[in-house]
């Protein structure tokens, strides 16, 4: 009985459902290698002050694909959140970020950029998450002050109280908190106020068309006034045009991010010994 209906569904099954499958199982069997292999690399973005100075960045993970050539996060961060790679993954970024944290503190010119890492929901619930953190930081020596974890809306549909207990364990130990993506997910104010958050971010999407649409200005500057209300920093996310930093500044926005400044790159293409940008 069961065995026919499962050939039911075997038959009923889309080709193209069958190819997507086959296709996801190709990438977690080379995601797999590509931990062992070392074909990760972290790429990072410059965030900036109202002066266009660097004050810090954001740490992006790259594949370099054998075959396939540089993969953004996009094509596979998703797959592996659904296949549990993310954890193995996620603890090599974060271990990588530290570890150039570490580096630039050893340098003055250096030494107060801070650290924004990207945390999946299924990494920050993981049970050990917390103790895997403290982990990389005993084993780097980093200074936590300057590490950010980077955190969705999506995390915070279940399990709030779990949520709030960890971050204040890791905000005990100094890591700080930033809410990314802001206004993108679940909407609820009211777990604003009850997370121990340190930053939000304005996601793209309001920044894109700022100038032009009423209503991303609207939301834009409501982040704003929020961040400012609630005593939490707001870094404006993908400021690709000189008036979109101005209308934005004007407004109170004080931290900025976007290809105007910077886009991801590799370390060395880290404009470090010119920490500023001329007013465009
Ligand atoms: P995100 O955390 O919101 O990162 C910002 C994304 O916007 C990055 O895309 C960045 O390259 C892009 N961006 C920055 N400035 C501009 C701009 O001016 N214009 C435009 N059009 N785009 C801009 P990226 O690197 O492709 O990463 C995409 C997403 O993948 C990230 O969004 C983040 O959610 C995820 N991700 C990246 N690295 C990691 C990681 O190490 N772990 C986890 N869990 N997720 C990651
Ligand atoms: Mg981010
Ligand atoms: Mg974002
Ligand atoms: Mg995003």
């Amino acid at each position: 009985e069961s065995k026919s209906a499962g050939r039911n569904t075997m038959r009923f099954f889309d080709p193209t459902m069958q190819a997507l499958v086959a296709q996801r199982t190709a990438i977690d069997r080379e995601l797999r290698l590509a931990l062992k292999r070392s074909e990760l690399v972290l790429f990072y973005q410059p965030v900036v002050d109202e002066q266009a100075q660097m004050v810090g960045v954001e740490a992006l993970v790259r594949w370099q694909h054998p075959r396939r050539g540089l993969l953004s996060p996009m094509e596979f961060i998703d797959q592996a959140e659904q296949s549990g790679l993310i954890l193995p993954l996620g603890q090599w970024v974060l271990r990588k970020a530290c570890e150039q944290l570490v580096q630039w503190a050893a340098q003055p010119a250096t030494a107060q950029l801070t650290m924004a890492v990207n945390v999946s929901a299924r990494q920050f619930r993981h049970p050990e998450f917390v103790e895997q953190v403290l982990e990389v930081m005993r084993a780097t020596g980093v200074a936590a002050h300057l590490l950010k974890l980077e955190i969705t809306e999506s995390l915070l549909v279940t399990d709030m109280l779990e949520v709030i207990e960890k971050m204040q364990a890791l905000r005990t130990m100094q890591v700080t908190f930033s809410l990314d993506d802001f206004g993108t997910g679940y909407s609820s104010l009211s777990y604003l106020k009850r997370l121990p958050l340190d930053q939000l971010k304005i996601d793209q999407s309001f920044v894109r068309d700022v100038l032009t649409d009423s209503h991303d200005a609207a939301i834009a500057q409501t982040v704003i006034t929020l961040g400012q209300s609630l005593n939490l920093s707001v870094v404006a996310e993908g400021v690709e045009t000189h008036g979109q930093w101005q209308f934005l500044a004007q407004r109170g926005c004080k931290l900025f991010q976007g290809y105007l400044f910077g886009k991801p790159v590799p370390v060395a293409q880290l404009p470090l010994s010119c920490l500023s940008w001329p007013l465009v």
